[in-house]
């Protein structure tokens, strides 16, 4: 993978190591609100570096772009900043990898040009005058912050990416793609043993709706040659094909909490009666780089990986060890509550790689796995074998009354592990999506954090799919951020009301009413389950509509008083991100003295109409000042 990223220049103000009260350190760096004075400083040392070092190349191999310039539009103040002192602006300046101002384009040259001669005065030299370079966006394009995914797995979303099953129309058709990827696939030719891997496949989108078989995969004389496995899209079932049934035969009669479908698919825990080896480094290189091909192509310079397993722990440490990480990611190691309580013994990770890599908080799982509401009734291979587990629910489903869900996890260890990882610095991150889930860890957190400093731990409930009205006064109350993901909402309104019933189902992605209660709140993609693209979740989440302008509720959206303003959803992909990973001092909004990671789009999605939203481009992706995807 090409490393894109530059030494950074000391030009950058040095962050302060603050102690904060629980006893771990923050690092900041000034406020924005104080920014003249560190114009000031910030041009102080630019142009020193300007005058000796005049020009890095940026992009990929295209024309140099210099360590300092300004990115102007022509036509006025089409950067949104998402700094509230100043949210819309015509020009920022950039130096290395820092925004060092922004204001409208005569205003930030003569700023430029007097701290450049102050310091020829002052270095009593004469040299020639270091010009700032202006570049200009194209004519209706923006650019706005760095964009980030406040909740995707980013290796499970690369595996998703090698054998595009999602796009099959029919269980043969997956096959054909199984196929394909054998005879493509250079590591498979090499070792014929090797398990194939797949996610993605969807029956509710073929025309029999019918789960697939190992007979269909055994049909192709490749495919039936290799261990084929393939993950469902929603993560609750594999698709196995004879080879991998001949491995794990003689089948059990019944597994707990999941079942056998003897025709080739296994739900739930059946899933883990086949026993795939690890990933090789090699494959895991191989799902990041097509994850972060696609990331930096939609806009995100940063995400929140919601899940590190101690492999891929230890594959991103590698990574930032030897400083090839093209993009900021933030890491939720997950703690299996079958294991020891491991919060003491780790130390937390804070801004390796110059500020890529943490790894500071933990995800626990309260309830079902899904992240978006199960459709239990699909999830059966034959009449009476329902998938059991999903959200834990107050009251019984209204479509199975049998059932109100179930907790992943006992009450009591799940707040005393609460209570621990606070206890011992960790940002803690619980998986809820049922309202019974989400006011018991609620009740854990209320707990935890008396008399405790909540800015410093900042604990985030993951989904906060259904949540009563108490219990949204109680997050905002206690500071904890709500991390939610607006496409989840698209997919599942046209079953949520028959599952929850006419009332429960107002509760259920209640974006508008979480706001008002004044929780703070984040927004992500829960890829691979849904796109990476933030414009999906954007879209989403400002028209509750699909993708074609369609919803139960007719063209203005599901539960339309739901919605966020344009400007909410872009703060919920920058600032918000930020503040929920300790970073909104250097990430999240156009701010003198941040790092300048900032996305330029083909069209102002603050304004156009709704339906064009999901036909903007990314037309360049910047992180630290230089561009990883597109040109400036
Ligand atoms: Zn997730």
């Amino acid at each position: 993978m090409t490393d894109l990223r530059l030494r950074s220049l000391s030009s950058s103000p040095k962050p302060v190591m603050k102690k904060a009260v629980d006893g771990y350190s923050v690092a900041t760096i000034p406020a924005p609100q104080t920014h003249h004075l560190l114009i000031r400083l910030l041009y102080v040392t630019s142009a020193i570096l300007s005058i000796s070092c005049l020009a890095y190349v940026g992009g990929r191999g295209r024309a140099p772009l210099p360590d300092a310039y300004a990115l102007c539009s022509r036509s006025g103040a089409h950067i949104y900043t998402v700094d509230p002192a100043y949210p819309r602006a015509q020009c920022m300046v950039v130096q290395g990898s820092h925004i060092v101002d922004v204001g409208v384009i005569d205003e930030v040259h003569r700023r430029w040009e007097s701290s450049v001669l102050a310091i020829e005065a002052a270095i009593k030299r004469s040299h020639p005058k270091p010009r700032l370079v202006t570049k200009f966006i194209e004519s209706g394009s923006i650019i706005v912050p760095g964009i980030s995914d406040s909740h995707a797995h980013m290796l499970e979303y690369g595996a998703s990416r090698l054998i595009p099953l999602e796009s099959a129309r029919s269980a043969k058709a997956a096959t054909a793609l199984v196929r394909q990827f054998i005879l493509s696939d250079e590591d498979i030719k090499q070792d014929p043993l090797k398990f194939v891997e797949g996610w993605g496949w969807d029956h509710t989108k073929w025309a029999d709706k019918a789960f697939p078989t190992a007979a269909i995969l055994d049909s192709d004389p490749i495919v039936r040659q290799h261990r084929v496995i393939l993950e469902a899209k929603d993560g609750h079932a594999i698709w196995v094909n004879s080879k991998v049934l001949e491995d794990i035969s003689p089948l059990p009669e019944n597994v707990e909490g999941g079942v056998i479908c003897i025709s080739g698919v296994l739900l739930d825990n059946a899933q883990f009666l086949v026993r795939v080896p690890p990933p090789t480094y090699r494959d895991l290189e191989k799902r990041f780089q097509l994850v972060v091909d696609d990331a930096i192509s939609y806009g995100l310079t940063s995400i929140h990986d919601a899940g590190f397993d101690p492999r891929s722990l230890e594959f991103f440490k590698l990574l930032a060890e030897k400083e090839k990480l093209p993009i900021r990611i933030y890491g939720m190691t997950h703690f299996d509550e079958n294991t020891e309580y491991w919060g003491d013994k780790i130390k937390p990770i804070i801004g390796a790689a110059n500020g890529r890599f943490t790894a500071r908080s933990v995800k626990i799982f309260a309830d079902g796995k899904s992240s978006s509401l199960p459709k239990l009734t699909s999830l059966r291979c034959h009449p009476g074998a329902l998938r059991s587990g999903g959200a834990a629910l107050h009251e019984p489903y209204a479509d199975n009354p049998s059932t109100r869900g179930f907790m992943r996890i006992d009450q009591e260890v799940l707040t005393t592990t609460i209570h621990r990882f606070l206890r011992d610095g960790w940002q803690t991150n619980v998986h809820a999506v049922g309202d019974r889930a989400n006011t018991l860890v609620i009740d854990a957190f209320e707990s935890a954090l008396e008399g405790i400093n909540v800015t410093a731990l900042r604990p985030r409930l993951e989904h906060a799919q259904i949540v009563t009205h108490p219990d949204m006064a109680r997050i905002a109350k206690l500071g904890v951020i709500a991390s939610v993901q607006p496409t989840h909402a698209i997919s599942d309104m046209y079953f949520a009301e028959d599952r929850l019933g006419p009332e429960r189902v107002k509760s259920l992605y209640a974006f508008r009413d979480i706001i008002d209660y004044g929780a703070r709140f984040t927004l992500g993609s829960d890829a691979p389950v849904e796109t990476v693209n933030p414009l999906s979740g954007f879209f989403a989440a400002i028209t509750r509509l699909a993708p074609d302008g369609t919803s139960p509720h007719g063209p203005g959206g599901w539960f339309p008083e739901q919605r966020l303003t344009r400007e909410e959803a872009l703060k919920g992909m920058t600032l918000d991100p930020a503040w929920a990973s300790f970073t909104e001092n250097i990430l999240g909004s156009i701010t003198p003295g941040k790092r300048a990671d900032f996305v330029v789009l083909s069209k102002d999605i603050m304004t156009i109409p709704e339906n064009e939203i999901l036909h903007t481009k990314v037309l360049a992706t910047a992180i630290d000042g230089r561009p990883v995807y597109g040109r400036i």
